[in-house]
């Protein structure tokens, strides 16, 4: 992917500006101040234990259409990453769940044939509600399967057999929790982290 030629806030050509280190892409306007950082994405993940089984879905579109793995998407940019794992949850799913906590993270650095940083989060969510059914579209089938049948499953991702067997083992608590209430946020913000001590 090369790098943009135009400032995608206000048209101008771009120049260059050194920042962070490096030269990079910048608007040169002095009522601008784009500065291009590079492409990347953010992805979340929802692990749902029930009765000491776990949520999975079927991949209805491709990559992987049959294969299994935790629901999960993409968090649009306007959106705060627990809400996002919750509608991912809801519909991939149909099961309505509650984020917990933040059972770990998988980054991928940019490559030359995979220019996109991306950022995934996997959630531990409590089940509120709903029986899991596909969707007949993206989800083929969902359900909740103890670990020796999650690890039969076709295709069964890797990292969401490795989300599913942290959290198997052990109660809510020990993943970086919500702290939207220790201190004031600006809008837009969520704040997960360690457990406050003595919690
Ligand atoms: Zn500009």
């Amino acid at each position: 992917m090369s790098p943009p030629v135009y400032c995608p806030r206000c048209g101008s050509v771009l120049g260059a500006k050194f920042d962070g280190g490096r030269y990079r892409p910048a608007c040169l306007m002095d009522d601008c101040g784009f500065l291009h950082f590079g492409e990347s994405s953010i992805g979340c993940g929802g692990v749902v234990i029930r009765d000491g089984k776990a949520l999975l879905i079927q991949r209805g579109l491709n990559p992987g259409r049959g294969t299994w793995q935790i629901p999960g998407g993409y968090v649009e940019a306007d959106e705060a990453i627990p809400a996002a794992t919750e509608r991912e949850v809801r519909e991939e799913a149909g099961v309505i769940a509650k984020v917990r906590e933040v059972i770990g993270f998988r980054h991928s650095a940019s490559l030359p044939d995979r220019p996109v940083a991306n950022l995934y989060v996997v959630f531990w969510l409590e089940w509120v509600s709903g029986e899991p059914r596909g969707d007949d579209i993206e989800t083929l089938d969902a359900g909740f399967f103890t670990l020796p049948e999650l690890e039969e499953k076709m295709g069964m991702q890797a990292m969401s057999l490795w989300a599913i067997k942290l959290a198997l083992a052990r109660d809510y608590g020990s993943g970086f929790v919500s702290h939207q209430e220790s201190f004031e946020l600006r809008p837009g913000w969520s704040v997960f982290g360690l457990p406050p001590a003595g919690a």
